[in-house]
């Protein structure tokens, strides 16, 4: 079914919602009617008044396939994806293995994708030390920027970088206008000796603010002395905002995402012997999570990704409720949009500032702006629909990642998915996956 009427009295075109008449053809959207328009021989969604909105780009995630694909695939990932409305996810360089650190891997990865994408998936490449001769066929194959990580990603084949090793590949990113995206905790020996594994306090002790303040640091020394993209991914510390606001009155070439779980949750709430909330940076304190989200309403994020990163229970020690041997990372690819707009409602967020955190912003930040996160008639299919007052409960019958352990379990959330159309196909109708497999590879090749 390639050709499809959406109608809504909420359909967010530009900056507002319109009541308007989204017509798909050809995996494009084709026209966009004023009012309710319905045509004989084109079928029509009438939507009433639920969201149609540009659908989610996420440009934060761990697939870890190939190599550890029973953390999590392509396949699961992407059903997730489609079902929380993410009709395009870039994937990030480790996690799996081979980490894709080099041309070949890049391949290995993109093969390993085959018949398995239910939305539209493309890929960091990832600088780790000595691969710098590596990073220009990386891009020139396609990816959409370059991770690295300033301590221990937890991946060993995956080994934190320094400065130097930054100073080595700046140029390579400049000629291709390209991100380099960094991890920003930058370890020391400062920290108190663990006691109790078991304590969230201790793991929070251990990954203070300062780590991420001294990395972020770093970060803005490369950008500046470069003049490259430089992008701090999942900012957890309201103290980062200062000196990125500070350097972005002189650059538009810095960006800085967070992700949902650190606008949701804080430490004060999290119980002992629980690593299903282990990340790293840690969820922090609740009064830093109101700073986040003051910054977040003024404007200061330049987009918001899910850092999704499951592993399997054994892995996440969840049994042991160790904090300081488990897995850290967060699963909820699936509930971006219901936990930012739940959490958002306490803070007085409105859809006019969600909206493009989700869409508009991650496709500029990745050079999609012209295809991809708006509804505009041209543009790429790929629409959300939801309803933002209905609520749902999360439970494991309806989580697709591969691994149902997520903090989000029974969490009762406002903001259900409807709808998700990849490339004008029909992936999830009225919240159940429909047509399968729609998604595209998204290669980078406009330098
Ligand atoms: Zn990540």
């Amino acid at each position: 079914m390639k050709e499809q009427l959406i109608y809504s009295t909420k359909c967010w075109i530009k900056t507002s919602f319109q009541e308007a008449t989204i017509h798909i053809k050809a995996s494009k959207i084709y026209q966009i009617y004023t009012g309710k328009k319905e045509k004989a021989t084109i079928p029509f969604i009438n939507c009433n008044d639920a969201i149609v909105m540009p659908g989610i780009i996420d440009a934060h995630v761990h697939i870890n396939e190939p190599g550890r694909t029973h953390w999590e695939g392509f396949e699961t990932a992407t059903k997730a994806a489609a079902k929380g409305g993410v009709t395009s996810l870039i994937e990030m360089p480790l996690n799996s293995n081979p980490v894709t650190t080099n041309a070949k891997a890049f391949q290995i990865k993109k093969e390993a994708t085959k018949e398995k994408l239910h939305v539209n998936c493309g890929f960091y490449g990832g600088v780790i030390p000595n691969n710098e001769k590596d990073i220009e066929k990386l891009i020139q194959e396609g990816v959409f920027g370059i991770k690295g990580f300033l301590t221990h990603s937890g991946i060993d084949e995956f080994p934190n970088i320094t400065k130097a090793d930054l100073e080595k590949i700046a140029p390579i990113l400049a000629k291709y206008d390209l991100p380099l995206l960094l991890h920003c905790e930058l370890s020391d020996s400062n920290v108190p000796k663990v006691e109790n594994p078991k304590s969230y306090k201790e793991y929070l002790t251990s990954r203070p603010d300062c780590w991420e303040v001294n990395a972020i640091k770093l970060a803005l020394e490369v950008q500046k002395k470069y003049d490259i993209k430089v992008h701090i991914v999942h900012l957890a510390t309201a103290k980062g905002f200062e000196i990125i606001n500070k350097q972005k009155e002189t650059t538009d070439k810095l960006t800085v995402e967070t992700c949902p779980h650190y606008l949701y949750f804080n430490a004060e709430e999290i119980p002992e012997a629980s690593p299903i909330y282990k990340c790293a940076p840690p969820i922090r304190e609740k009064s830093n999570r109101d700073k986040l989200w003051k910054g977040l309403l003024n404007n200061e994020f330049n987009f918001l990704g899910s850092d999704h990163s499951p592993a399997p229970p054994e892995i996440k020690k969840i049994k042991e409720g160790n904090y300081f041997e488990a897995w850290g990372g967060i699963a909820g690819l699936q509930f971006t949009l219901p936990v930012i707009w739940t959490a958002g409602l306490e803070y007085g967020l409105t859809l006019a500032q969600m909206i493009p955190l989700l869409t508009e912003k991650p496709a500029k930040f990745l050079g999609l702006e012209t295809s991809k996160g708006k509804l505009k008639v041209g543009f790429d299919a790929d629409i959300c629909v939801w309803n933002p007052s209905e609520s749902f409960k999360v439970t494991t019958e309806i989580i697709e990642h591969k691994h149902k352990a997520t903090p989000y379990i029974n969490r009762q959330l406002k903001g259900k998915i409807m709808h998700t159309f990849v490339n004008g196909n029909h992936v999830v109708e009225n919240g159940r996956l429909n047509i399968l497999k729609g998604g595209k590879l998204l290669v980078k090749t406009n330098f």
